[in-house]
């Protein structure tokens, strides 16, 4: 499996409870490499098309006004077999379902409030990385 990259938010609740050292610290012991990263926030617009995928959801309402309630930290990690491997790293969407270890598990809030995103493709990763960092932006 060759060096691949992905998309990584650190959501409004890690932000609001200064988690972004201890998050970080899980993703590079986890031998991913931070490769590009800004604080933000994200607008409406930007969180709706971000998410667009899960429009017709019941939560889509709940999740846009969360991700825009408070500031962000947008992300490209760099690594073997990177979108597979933050996925592990994060854990199960919903907190109680996270295995013991997983970023979700040890700071997730609930379903809504789950501290990270990551990309679930390499090409959904590539379409993530472009709405949010230009290729001069990514220092690998
Ligand atoms: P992920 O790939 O593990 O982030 O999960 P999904 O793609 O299924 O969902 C995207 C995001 O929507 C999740 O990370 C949650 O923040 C949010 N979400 C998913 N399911 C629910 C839900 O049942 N209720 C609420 N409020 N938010 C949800």
């Amino acid at each position: 499996m060759a060096t691949e990259r992905t998309f990584s938010i650190l959501k409004p609740d890690a932000t609001e409870r200064n988690l972004t050292g201890a998050i970080n610290a899980v993703i590079e012991e986890a031998g991913l490499r931070i490769v590009a990263q800004r604080r933000i926030r994200m607008s409406d617009a930007q969180a709706k098309k971000f998410y667009e995928v899960h429009a017709e959801r019941p939560f889509y309402g709940e999740l846009v006004s969360f991700m825009t309630s408070g500031p962000v930290v947008v992300q490209v990690l760099e690594g073997e077999n990177a979108v597979a491997k933050y996925r592990g790293v994060m854990g199960a969407t919903n907190p109680a379902q996270a295995d013991e270890g997983t970023i979700r598990k040890r700071f997730a809030k609930s379903v809504g409030e789950n501290s990270v995103h990551g990309s679930d493709s390499a090409e959904n990763a590539a379409i993530e990385i472009k709405q949010f960092f230009d290729d001069k932006d990514i220092v690998g």
